[in-house]
């Protein structure tokens, strides 16, 4: 196994000053994260403070040479980094996990270098002009999930620093470590002060959501938490990003060749094992393909190897943490008491471990079921029987969220039609969840609101400034 040591030892305390972090698949104590306190948070702030005009004044072509350099330190590091993630979140190496999630942090981080924005002509007439310039914020305060806990904060802070910016970044309580090996990485390269970490969980997140030294906070969690960062902002006027829950929809068309989009629609649900914001979490099946689906997703899971994450060959973990396998659990149990059919999975593979729950399909389903209704967050789909096209677009639309939704057809010019009527901030088309640093991404509804990558991501973490001549 790669030696994550000399990460772990920059990273992690004592065990008498630190808070211990299981390993998600053994639950065995990988290491103790330090708890950060209000005057730690104080501390860093003032920090980043100091640091932000020299970091801006360096301009936007040393801080993109940075952050190349950055992300060839992340390719250079990243076994550590990808066998530490796989450990803290549980997510295998292979498949479209640890390894990918470290990639992507190498990926986005040189998007957020190489992509240019420009001053905008807005108006022009005679001798008169007017320019609208994006320039530095300030100091950002970025809030992660625990989900993709690096490649969500490289999201926040690549485009932040980019932009001339300082970071104070917080992790999820369940996912520090991964967290702080990555702000290692990264300041390597940064001046001291640019970027730092600071450990805790609501109490430490509400207190950079309310404080007033930040100018922006970026946030990716749960619509709950994201409501109550809303609130605060009410009084630091905080620019905000949200990227909240999903419980995205997909419309599978009739007379789509199942067997060609299978594995695009098996990914779509499972991939991180469900634990994704943009995964599909519904999916309405025409009548006349509805069988066809059903087999096949089952037929997919029960083929795709489960367990620990370092062992090679691993393409699904366990859930995370005991809260998130509760709501899995409590979700299929609900809907096998309403009658639904569960085609393969259903229940805990504690052969594997605690946290292990079998990849599962649940059939004859209906919306008003809380797996339905509900954002899961886990490997269990449920697959919803529909005929009328109206009446399937119509339920994917009664969500509250809006984060990303899907169709499925051998005809894009239907999916087209289709995907027009969806209410999300992304509709893909015969795939889900699939992600471009320079396409900008983000929700609708209770999901959230601003987009993030591209240059849309860079406005989004700068204040635009008209000048007028
Ligand atoms: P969460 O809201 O519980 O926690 C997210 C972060 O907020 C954590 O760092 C947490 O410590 C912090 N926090 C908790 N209470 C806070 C408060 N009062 N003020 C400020 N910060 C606070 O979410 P989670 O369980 O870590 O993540 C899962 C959720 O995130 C799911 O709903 C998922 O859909 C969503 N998510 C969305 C996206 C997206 O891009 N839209 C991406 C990943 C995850």
């Amino acid at each position: 196994m790669t030696d994550t040591t000399a990460l772990l030892d920059f990273v992690c305390v004592s065990a008498d000053e630190g808070r211990p972090i299981p390993d998600a698949a053994t639950r065995e104590v990988i290491g103790y994260a330090p708890v950060h306190t209000l005057a730690d948070l104080e501390e860093r702030i003032a920090g980043a403070r100091a640091a932000q005009p020299a970091w801006q004044a360096l301009g936007h072509s040393e801080r993109s040479r940075i952050l190349n350099a950055i992300a060839d330190e992340i390719e250079a590091n990243s076994e550590e980094l990808a066998h530490l993630l796989s450990r803290e979140q549980g997510k295998p190496l292979d498949g479209p996990n640890a390894r990918f999630e470290v990639g992507a942090c190498a990926v986005w981080t040189r998007s957020a270098a190489d992509t240019v924005l420009e001053p905008e002509l807005i108006f022009e007439s005679g001798a008169s002009r007017s320019i609208l310039h994006y320039e530095s914020l300030g100091v950002v305060g970025a809030i992660g999930p625990w989900n993709w806990p690096m490649m969500i904060s490289v999201w926040q802070i690549a485009p932040s620093l980019r932009m001339g910016n300082s970071v104070v970044v917080k992790p999820s309580g369940f996912t520090p470590l991964s967290v702080l090996a990555l702000v290692e990485v990264f300041n390597r390269h940064l001046p001291d002060g640019v970027l730092a970490a600071v450990t805790g969980d609501r109490e430490i997140g509400s207190a950079m959501a309310a404080h007033p030294e930040f100018d922006k906070i970026m946030f990716t969690g749960s619509t709950a938490t994201g409501r109550k960062i809303v609130e605060s902002s009410a009084h630091n006027l905080a620019r905000l990003t949200l990227e909240l829950g999903g419980n995205d929809p997909g419309i599978v068309l009739p007379d789509t060749d199942i067997s060609g989009l299978a594995e695009n629609l098996f990914w779509g649900c499972f991939i991180n094992t469900g634990q994704t914001c943009a995964a599909l979490k519904r999916l309405y099946v025409h009548d006349s393909v509805y069988d066809e689906v059903v087999d096949s997703l089952a037929r997919i899971a029960e083929s795709m190897p489960m367990g620990r994450g370092t062992d090679p060959g691993m393409v699904l973990g366990p859930l995370q943490n005991q809260a998130q396998f509760d709501v899995v659990e409590r979700l299929v149990e609900d809907a096998r008491s309403r009658g639904a059919r569960i085609v393969t999975g259903g229940e805990a593979a504690t052969d594997l471990g605690p946290l292990f729950y079998r990849p599962t399909v649940v059939a004859d389903i209906q919306d008003g079921a809380a797996l339905v209704d509900e954002e899961q967050f886990g490997p269990a789909i449920p697959v919803i029987r529909y005929t009328e096209i109206d009446d399937a677009i119509w339920r994917a639309n009664a969500s509250e969220q809006g984060l990303g939704a899907s169709v499925w057809s051998n005809d894009v010019d239907k999916a087209l039609a289709v995907a027009q009527r969806l209410q999300a901030g992304t509709v893909w088309i015969n795939q889900h969840g699939t992600l471009n640093p320079s396409v900008p991404f983000g929700g609708t509804k209770s999901s959230g609101y601003g987009q993030e990558f591209g240059v849309q991501g860079l406005k989004a973490v700068a204040t635009p400034k008209v000048i007028t001549i």
